[in-house]
């Protein structure tokens, strides 16, 4: 048993409480791994305000990281001590029949399919004060010491600076995998990004690698037009600037609405006006912000029928344990900039901190 120090989750709405924690050694086909870095992601904010109702509390969230592994149980072959890896948050079981079609990333141990609060076995590697912690989609990057299922753990070059690369556990496959995967972005097509946070960012990155000719960014926040510039939106437009609803404005400046567009925040009114900014009859409209589960969203048919596509993602696509070793190399070969993404460095002791710059804009 090792003992090191988590940020816990103890009830919903309640800051992060970083504490002493016990941290089990692995069982068969489980990997312990120490997290040397991990980044926030949105998602784990909707984790803290309770938008996940099949998540048990007091829970270690955190999805995004980057570690090196410390121990492994029994039949674990694919990895080994002193490895560098990312968890994954979106596991690749490689058995089963959606993991053997080329075509889908989401494993069937995934957990929208099972419930990942607790390991395999429903039991969890995780003590604090005596009590209980779950884990949080197997992965629980914001302990020192985390245990994961070995399917769920992508060895990377032992080069790769797991302070910059733990970023490839989610926000950067996620956004830039959006745009060449389900969407498809084509050359010389134009795009509009809805919320240019790290994931909408890192799909402002995939449109530019895939050839859009014009990328336009939407977002609230000003602040953050300075670096969608930079990766390669064209125009960046604010819905508080205009009268008119925003799907009608991005209808305006490109004649009949954008090739792609990508909804990254997480609201229905947002992932509507996407889906209605986009070509009526060739758009392809990505959803790839969350809601909160059991949200429902009202629409005109018409949008659909007259032949847009709506189609949502998770991690952007990829497959992650084939996938995510790949993307680190074409991160050392320097393919793309995702260190661009990293605005703050903080010490576990400051996560709470960490949220108050996320929930800012920062
Ligand atoms: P973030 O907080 O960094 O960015 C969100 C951005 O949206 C901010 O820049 C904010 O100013 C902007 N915004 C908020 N309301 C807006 C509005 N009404 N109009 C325009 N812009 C608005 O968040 P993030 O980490 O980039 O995550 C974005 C979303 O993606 C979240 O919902 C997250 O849960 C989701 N996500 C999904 C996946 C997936 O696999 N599908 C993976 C990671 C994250
Ligand atoms: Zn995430
Ligand atoms: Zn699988």
């Amino acid at each position: 048993v090792i003992r090191c120090r988590a940020a816990v989750a103890w009830a919903v709405g309640k800051p992060l409480s970083v504490e002493e924690v016990e941290v089990a050694p692995p069982k068969a086909g489980e990997v312990r791994v120490k997290i040397v870095a991990t980044g926030i992601c949105h998602t784990d904010e909707h984790l803290l305000e309770g938008c996940f109702p099949n998540v048990d509390f007091p829970v270690i969230p955190g999805h995004e990281g980057a570690g090196i592994v410390e121990s492994v149980g029994e039949g674990v072959t694919s990895v080994k001590p002193g490895d560098k890896v990312i968890p994954l948050c979106l596991p690749q079981c490689g058995e089963c029949s959606f993991c053997l079609n080329p075509e889908s990333n989401y494993c069937l141990k995934s957990h929208v399919s099972v419930p990942q609060n607790l390991l395999p076995d429903k039991t969890s590697r995780f003590t604090c004060k005596g009590k209980q912690i779950h884990h949080f989609l197997w992965v629980s990057t914001f302990a020192e010491y985390t245990v994961i299922p070995e399917y769920a753990v992508a060895k990377i070059d032992a080069a790769a600076p797991l302070d910059k690369v733990c970023l490839l556990g989610c926000g950067f496959p996620t956004g830039y995998g959006a745009a060449i995967n389900p969407a498809k972005v084509k050359p010389g097509s134009t795009c509009a990004v809805f919320g240019v946070g790290g994931v909408g960012l890192s799909v402002v990155m995939g449109c530019k690698a895939a050839g859009a000719s014009r990328i336009i960014a939407v977002d609230i926040n000003k602040d953050k037009f300075a670096k969608a510039k930079e990766l390669g939106a064209t125009d960046c437009i604010s819905p508080h600037d205009f009268k008119k609803p925003i799907q009608e404005v991005l209808t305006e400046m490109t004649g009949h609405g954008v090739d792609y567009s990508f909804e990254v925040i997480g609201h229905a009114h947002t992932m509507t006006a996407a889906l209605a900014s986009c070509n009526m009859n060739t758009g392809v409209c990505v959803m790839v912000g969350e809601l909160a589960s059991g949200s429902v969203i009202s629409l005109d048919p018409m949008l659909l029928l007259s032949g847009r596509t709506w189609k949502g993602t998770l991690l952007g696509g990829w497959k992650m344990r084939d996938c995510i070793p790949k993307l680190v190399s074409s991160y050392l070969e320097k393919k793309f900039n995702s260190d661009v993404l990293i605005t703050h460095t903080l010490p576990i002791a400051k996560v709470n901190e960490g949220f108050e710059l996320l929930r800012a804009g920062k």
